[in-house]
């Protein structure tokens, strides 16, 4: 990866992550190396962080590398813990790069200062979690590189990971290539992640979620193609998404299903399809949409679906000819996804709401990740694999 200006690098950074300190908000003057190596200045390792969560960073590391007692200067505001809550808080708001963030630094401190090489793959693959809306490779990849491979490379480490954990790590894996349509290698690491759960005995709603995207992912891609037998695994889905409590995932079924009957030019069906998905979901969605009030939709549906939803209902809207409804849905979609940073793949806009938005001149946010880097986000996450399929989980050698 070419490496630009140091000013050019460091606004990239303040553009990606924001200029308030990722923990308290307060206004950062300066960016944190978040390996701690000032050689590194890809935005990629910038972190906005504020004097005080910078010394409590400074401070975990002397306590590490000089043995002093901790209990002189708090540190509260640089442990794992902490980093998670407020990753969390951010990925709740929608803050997926700021989230990022403070998973990534949790798991740099865990890992490298506090010997919890569990919690540090834990918060690691939080980081990986919070790429699921807006996609970058570079921060992929250097998560992978910096935190996942250091940490696999240790066998010392890697005998302390739980199954649960090992789970996670490749479920957010194999959500990353689903996110980008590549739908190979997803089922092959979400199959992986069923390994383990079956080997570790863990309980089964997890993977009966792993299961119904991998079935749901199956329908999308033949309902894209016209095929009727997505509707098949569609159903099958609903039921195993529905079991294991994950409420969006139906929904986005009968978003689906409702995108493939337009196509079909069965409106009467895809409008039944909107009044179920409503009516089952929640009664307040139609009004949110009308009122728009889009964020509230997008803050309960999450925000790729609820956006998602938008453009596929203003589809509908369209070709029920109710253009001023369509327009408004359309531009309060747009103004999200552009506040935050949430870009829609192609397959979810109909080409009739694409002419409608060119005619009023409105931009939808496409794309997808940069695929030239894809071979090194394969290599690692593959050689990791080998890692954990080599190790011994609770008697059982998963490879
Ligand atoms: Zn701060």
């Amino acid at each position: 990866m070419r490496v630009g200006s140091e000013r050019a690098e460091k606004q990239r950074a303040w553009n990606e992550f924001g200029t308030e300190c990722v923990v308290c908000e307060s206004k950062c003057r300066d960016l944190h190396h978040i390996d701690e190596d000032t050689r590194h200045k890809r935005w990629t390792n910038r972190a906005p962080v504020c004097p005080t969560l910078n010394e409590h960073i400074q401070r975990v590391s002397d306590d590490k590398t000089y043995g002093r007692l901790s209990l002189i200067i708090p540190t509260d505001h640089a442990s794992p813990g902490t980093l998670s809550d407020r990753g969390d808080d951010h990925f709740r708001k929608g803050r997926f790069r700021r989230a990022y963030v403070c998973y990534r630094l949790g798991a740099y401190i865990a890992r490298k200062y506090l010997d919890k090489p569990n919690e540090a793959l834990i918060l690691a693959s939080k980081a990986l979690y919070s790429l699921r809306p807006a996609f970058n490779m570079e921060l992929a990849v250097e998560v992978l590189r910096k935190e996942v491979k250091t940490l696999l490379a240790d066998s010392k480490s890697v005998s302390r990971l739980t199954d649960e954990t090992k789970l996670f790590l490749c479920r957010e894996i194999g959500a990353l290539y689903f996110g980008e349509t590549r739908l190979t290698e997803s089922e092959v690491w979400l199959e992986r992640g069923l390994r383990i759960a079956r080997n570790g005995a863990i309980p089964g709603d997890g993977v009966k979620a792993t299961l119904g995207r991998t079935s749901q992912h199956k329908g999308f891609v033949d309902l894209f193609r016209m095929d009727a037998t997505g509707l098949k695994h569609l159903e099958r889905a609903d039921d195993l998404l529905g079991e294991a409590g994950y409420f969006t995932g139906p929904a986005n079924n009968a978003q689906h299903r409702a995108f493939f009957y337009i196509k079909c030019g069965e409106i009467g069906l895809a409008d039944r399809e909107f009044e179920r998905l409503f009516l089952h979901y929640s009664t307040d969605l139609r009004t949110s949409f009308f009122d728009g009030h889009l964020v509230n939709a997008v803050d309960s549906w999450g925000p790729w679906l609820g956006c998602g939803l938008a453009l596929c209902f203003a589809e509908l809207l369209v070709r029920q000819r109710k253009p001023g409804r369509a327009k408004s849905l359309i531009d309060s979609a747009i103004t999200v996804m552009q506040d935050r940073g949430i870009r829609t793949q192609g397959p979810i806009v109909c080409e009739s709401t694409q002419r409608f938005c060119d005619r009023y001149g409105r931009t939808l946010p496409f794309g997808l990740a940069d695929r030239r880097s894809w071979t090194t986000f394969d290599r690692i996450v593959e050689w990791a694999w080998n890692v954990l399929a080599t190790s011994q989980t609770r008697g059982f050698v998963l490879g």
